[in-house]
């Protein structure tokens, strides 16, 4: 299948932050992909921006080491690496001090289309927007890109927003949740409005549940002290399972146009009800298989912070009332699996005789939107087993993985981060978090957050290796439901 690459219009991209670890492990690995893709004009300048004392060779070098070392062998091209590299330059600039502005404004084109990477650490965010602006170097339709995370809490994204529409229009801001970047999650648009078969279904009356999952099989070791003050909650939920969540949930919007779908995603997260303290469970893992426990990495004996939680949530809306859905993400478990699953309800009559096979003899739809390791969806059905011997019923997974589907191998399907910095140029906002939508995303996580703090609750140990701390089994449990396996 031959894809469509429509070049973007010429740019300038500086990247703050442009010897840091996204720049190399993700943002220019994604520019070299779009540029073999031949999506990057000519003439297009990337500039990477930080205090380290490179000069332009030291800095193509380092761009040159990060392709060769974070994209996939088979797209190595020693004449096209070089060339790419070229389309580098490097500015020294310190985000906190006032020297070297004027030179980055006479650097940056104001003809073309202008993006500003803030990769660097949060606090920075402001200070870089008040610069740009200062000092004259963005126009008024530069773009900037925000990296995670958005705030602490709903006091500390409001200021932030505050202060970027000090200097920017809201139309120039693109907050990155690189979730939203998957291939697979644009695919859940496509597939429930581009397609009748799953619309009519997808409600309460024929959805049984959903659950959400996010798990990770590293621990938090290397930056445990700085995840401490943030956990599952902060560092996971508030961001991305909550956008998952919202895509899954949200109505059609009326046009496929960025303003139209976030109108739609932050209808949901205000019909969140708020969640009972029994209906969240909490968990920190032990030490296990030569590694140290989360309290030893977090290198604080008496942390409260989880790195684990498991929560179910109920969406007020005529849609989904009464439908639970079920979110889970977890480091140290069992596999790296990111999925959403779909668990439509049984036939309203079974005419077969019951099935030894069927999973607590329920014999149900399930649609799994897989996202991490591989991205692709199944749809489980039942089916009559071939051959004679009575009716007997199996489930089938009909299977799609898009890099088969697609005729491509799984790492030529685009990484979140190429397609996110792609739109930035295009200027499309649709993948990017609105400044209301994190306020409202906030907004429901203090409260949780505040109730855990004010009663004191510890979150519960469970061993590394494994799908979490027993109770999270029970959430699920005592309402007759269970998790799909992290394999
Ligand atoms: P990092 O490796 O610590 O890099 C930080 C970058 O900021 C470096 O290039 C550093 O370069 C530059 N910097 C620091 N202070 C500066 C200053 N005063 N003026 C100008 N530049 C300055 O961090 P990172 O992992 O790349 O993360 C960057 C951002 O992306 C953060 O907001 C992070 O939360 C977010 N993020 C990262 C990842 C990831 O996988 N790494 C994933 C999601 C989100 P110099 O020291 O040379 O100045």
């Amino acid at each position: 299948m031959v894809s469509r690459v429509i070049p973007v219009e010429r740019f300038d991209l500086v990247i703050f932050g442009g010897t840091g670890d996204l720049a190399r492990r993700k943002i220019i690995p994604g520019l070299y992909r779009r540029y073999l893709a031949g999506q990057l004009p000519d003439d297009a300048r990337i500039i990477g921006a930080a205090r380290t004392d490179f000069d332009r060779d030291e800095y193509e070098g380092f761009v040159r080491d990060a392709v060769e070392k974070y994209v996939h062998v088979k797209k190595h091209n020693g004449d096209k690496i070089k060339a790419f590299s070229k389309l580098f330059s490097y500015f020294k600039i310190d985000a906190l001090g006032d020297e070297g502005w004027k030179g980055l404004a006479r650097l940056v084109r104001k003809d073309v289309v202008q993006a500003f990477y803030f990769s660097v650490a949060p606090r920075l965010f402001g200070e870089l927007a008040k610069r740009l602006h200062k000092y004259k170097i963005s126009n008024d339709q530069a773009r900037i890109v925000v990296e995670k995370p958005f705030g602490h809490d709903l006091e500390s994204a409001k200021k932030l927003n505050a202060v970027l529409a000090e200097y920017f229009d809201e139309a120039q801001i693109y907050r990155i949740d690189h979730y939203l970047g998957k291939e697979t999650v644009q695919n859940l648009m496509a597939v429930r409005f581009a397609n009748i078969l799953f619309e009519p279904l997808w409600n309460a009356q024929y959805v049984d549940h959903i659950q959400i999952t996010v798990a990770e099989t590293v621990g938090v070791g290397g930056r445990g002290t700085y995840y401490d003050k943030s956990g599952a909650m902060r560092d996971m939920v508030q961001n991305h399972l909550m956008q998952l969540l919202c895509l899954i949930a949200m109505e059609p919007p009326a046009h496929f146009d960025p303003d139209a779908v976030r109108d739609e995603k932050l209808k949901v997260i205000r019909a969140l009800d708020p969640v009972l303290p029994e209906d969240i469970v909490r968990g920190q893992y032990r030490a296990g298989d030569g590694e140290d426990s989360y309290l030893e990495d977090a290198e604080n004996p008496d942390s409260k912070t989880e790195s684990f939680m498991a929560m179910m949530v109920h969406v007020s809306n005529w849609r989904w009332n009464g439908t639970p859905f079920f979110l889970r993400t977890g480091k140290r478990l069992r596999a790296r699996k990111s999925e959403i699953a779909v668990i439509f309800k049984d036939p309203p009559h079974f005419i077969f005789e019951p099935q030894d096979s069927a999973q607590d003899g329920r014999r149900c739809n399930e649609l799994v939107i897989h996202l991490q390791p591989d991205e692709g969806m199944d749809l489980r059905v039942t089916l009559k087993e071939p051959g004679p011997g009575g009716m007997r019923l199996m489930d089938v997974p009909l299977d799609m993985s898009f890099a088969e589907a697609m005729g491509r191998d799984a790492d030529e399907i685009p990484d979140a981060y190429e397609r996110l910095v792609m739109d930035v140029i295009r200027g499309n906002q649709t993948l990017f978090m609105r400044g209301d939508e994190v306020e409202a995303a906030w907004g429901w996580v203090d409260p949780i957050i505040e109730g855990w703090r004010s009663r004191g609750d510890k979150p519960k140990g469970y061993d590394a290796g494994s799908s979490g701390p027993e109770d999270a089994l029970m959430l699920m449990h005592r309402l007759g439901r269970r998790w799909r396996e992290i394999t």
